[in-house]
This record gives structure tokens, sequence and C-alpha cells, in this order.
């Protein structure tokens, strides 16, 4: 069933307004998941035409390099398999994973992909790897032992990367490694069809660090001639063609998120989060919302509760910076967040709206419609990519193209 075939119930309090409906949808659902709409509180609506017109608009951009699609963590909360369906129809042949059972998953949907895993093989995992025509990403002495002994007792030659630390400090194998492993991967059936490094600040172009590890990736490149380099993520593709070597890795950027900070987001935006309003009360000037009593009613006041909260992945930690507060869009308005994200609900200050709006069953959008995810996050304290891969499971779930 779709939410369009949803039974429409006339009257006052069960009037279907929202773009839910179909007002504002951009088209119909090719996929969905989760509850029905009636039994849930909230509706997640993911755009794979936008995804996919993100992912080509990188891919021109860093052309004559290819551009794969990093998908880790359910596609950033957006679903792994609808997602990385829709890139490799759209032509993508590269996905990052961080785990092994993100690779299988994958695998099903795109049977002919080059698949990394990010995270590397645990001890004893290579098999599982080849099993899975999975290539591991190998960050360490110990897991390239491990993958070398496999490859050559059962002649496997699917491929895996080796990632190395230019700065992060996070995985990676050293440069000092680097210059000993070159000697080795000279023959032609080294195995090795990746060398990448990541980037630490590449969000803040004009840290310093970006130009070293720029520099110290370089080198080790001209160690390993001839095997393709990857070392740009979302933000990186965008600090210049310098990054963009045979292959970039773009995330963020694919799901919406503004690769550059502090500029205007060059991205297309993919997802709408709305939350069904359960009732609307009037409270006295004084009266106080929540667990905490923590806002309190500087004038009358109306008050939408809507039916979504912490245990949908809406961060409890969400709350006024200063004068600022978060901030739904209801009934084409915005209006503030205002006191504590209980689990299941939360409540919006509409005084700013007519008397008969919102009513009870109407959605306020809580991201997308001019809600921007990067402009909510540090509400909660975070950023974009937590809000992201925080998005609950209990939602109605519908990807759209
Ligand atoms: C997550 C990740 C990416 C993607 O980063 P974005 O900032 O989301 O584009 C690329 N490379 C590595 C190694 C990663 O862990």
């Amino acid at each position: 069933m779709t939410v369009q075939d949803l039974p429409r119930v006339s009257g006052d309090e069960l009037r279907a307004t929202s773009a839910v409906a179909g007002t504002a949808a951009p088209s119909v659902p090719v996929s969905e998941a989760g509850p029905p709409v009636m039994e849930t509180g909230g509706v997640l609506t993911i755009d794979l035409a936008a995804i996919v017109a993100n992912w080509t608009d990188l891919a021109r951009r860093v052309a004559p390099a290819d551009c794969a699609a990093v998908v880790k963590a359910d596609a950033y909360g957006c679903g792994l398999a609808e997602v990385a369906g829709a890139l490799s129809r759209a032509g993508c042949k590269t996905f990052f994973v961080a785990h092994l059972t993100e690779a299988r998953a994958l695998r099903r949907v795109a049977p002919d992909a080059i698949i990394y895993v990010l995270n590397g093989i645990p001890p004893a995992g290579a098999a599982a790897f080849a099993d899975a025509r999975a290539r591991p990403v190998i960050g360490s002495m110990p897991e390239l032992v491990e993958w070398d002994a496999f490859c050559r007792v059962n002649s496997w030659t699917g491929g895996a990367a080796l990632q190395f630390d230019t700065g992060m400090n996070r995985l990676g194998l050293t440069a000092e490694e680097a210059a000993a492993l070159a000697v080795r991967v000279t023959s032609p059936d080294h195995g090795i069809s990746l060398v990448m490094s990541h980037f630490a600040c590449a969000d803040q172009p004009e840290h310093p660090l970006n130009e070293r590890q720029v520099q110290a990736f370089r080198e080790i490149r001209m160690l390993f001639r001839g095997v393709d380099a990857s070392l740009a993520n979302s933000s990186g593709i965008f600090l210049g063609p310098s990054t963009h070597c045979e292959l970039v890795r773009p995330g963020a950027a694919l799901y919406g998120l503004n690769p550059t900070p502090g500029a205007a987001n060059p991205m297309r935006s993919v997802v709408r989060l709305e939350g069904r309003v359960v009732q609307v009360r009037k409270i006295h000037k004084g009266e106080t919302v929540g667990y905490g009593a923590s806002w309190t009613a500087s004038r009358d006041t109306r008050i939408a509760i809507v039916a979504v909260g912490y245990g949908d992945g809406f961060l409890r930690a969400a709350a006024a910076l200063g004068n600022d507060k978060p901030q739904a869009m209801v009934v084409g308005k915005r209006c503030p967040i205002v006191g504590r994200i209980s689990m299941d609900l939360l409540a919006v200050d509409v005084t700013a709206l007519p008397e008969v709006s919102p009513r009870r069953g109407d959605w306020a959008t809580l991201l997308g419609d001019g809600i921007d995810i990067d402009s909510a996050a540090p509400f909660a304290g975070t950023i974009g990519y937590e809000v992201l891969t925080s998005l609950g499971r209990r939602y109605h779930r519908s990807w759209r193209s």
C-alpha cells in the first residue's frame, strides 16, 4: 500500500493536509518500509533522484577521476539497498562500506560492484571477505600479513586497498611502511587495487593539515605507481583537483549535507522528516512545557504536540542555543520547538499560526522543506552526519525517485 492509497477521511479532525498526502511529494514512492503511516508518528521521505543527482554532480566535478559512493551505516541512515541500487543503476561502480555485513547487503543489490570495506579484516576474517567478493581496506601490518597468506594459499585475486595514514591517526599504515611495501607491490600480481588515505579537516579548507596530507599522499602515490589512488571524501573534493587522484569517496554530500560549510550548499536536499500532530493545547502565560519544566510560556501560548521523540532518533539534546531555537515547519510557517524532547513526543510553539491550525492529524516538518539538517544539528550539539545516522527505525519510510 502506498501513502496515496491510504483512506482519506474527510472532516476537520482527520484532514490529510501534508506533503505525506501528496501535495508536495516529489513523485510516487518506489519503495516503502516500516509501519503504515496511520500507525506511526513520523514519516521519513528519501529522495533517491536527489541522491543520484548529487552523485552525478560530483562525478562531473571530478572527471576524469571516478566517483565512488560511501554507503556505510545504512547509507547514512537513508537505506543501503535503496540508495546503492539507485546509484548502481546510475552508473556508480565502486562503493565503500564499513563492515562486511554491509558489503553482503550491498552485493545483493549491486552484483557487479566493486565493494571496499573500510574497517578492514578482523582476525581470521579473510575467507569471509573473499566469499562476499568484498575488498578489505587494509590499514595495519597484521591485517596485511593475514590477507597475503590467505591470497597465496587460495590463489585469491579479488583485490584489496592499502590505506595509509597521512595525519589523521585513525586507520592506516605509516609512511615508513609504505616505502617498505612498495618494493613488494611492484610485481603485477600483488593484488593491491587501490592506495588510499583520508582527510582529517577537509571541511576546513584553510586548515594547514590539508596541504600536509596532500603532500604526504603524493609521496606515497609515487611509491605505488600504476595503482589507483583515492584521497578525497565529500569536502575533500572541494579542496581542488590535487585531491581527486583516480577515485573520490563522497558520502555526506550524496545525502545532501553541505560539503562546503560556510558557503552555500551545492548539493540537493534528500531527506524529509514529518511528525504527526497528536494534539494542540492552549496554555497560559507562566505555565511550563515538558519534563523538568524547562520551558516557561512568556505569553498565552498554543502548543502542538508532535509524535516524534528521542526514541525515533530525534536527539534529546536538541534545545535552544541562546535565543535561537530548533524549528519545525508547521502549515507553512517556521515555529520553535520548545521544552525537552520526550521519548515519543516533542512540543512546538504554534502561537504564531492562525487559531484554526494546526489540527490534530496535520504534519510538522522536522527536517526538509527549508529546515536544513546542517543548521538543525548544532541545536543538538552535533553535525548533520549524526542527525542522519540517528534517524530512527520507527518511522514509515518512503523512497521516491
Ligand atoms: C566515511 C568516510 C568517507 C566519506 O566521508 P564524507 O565526509 O561523508 O564524504 C570517505 N572515506 C573514509 C575513509 C570514510 O571513513
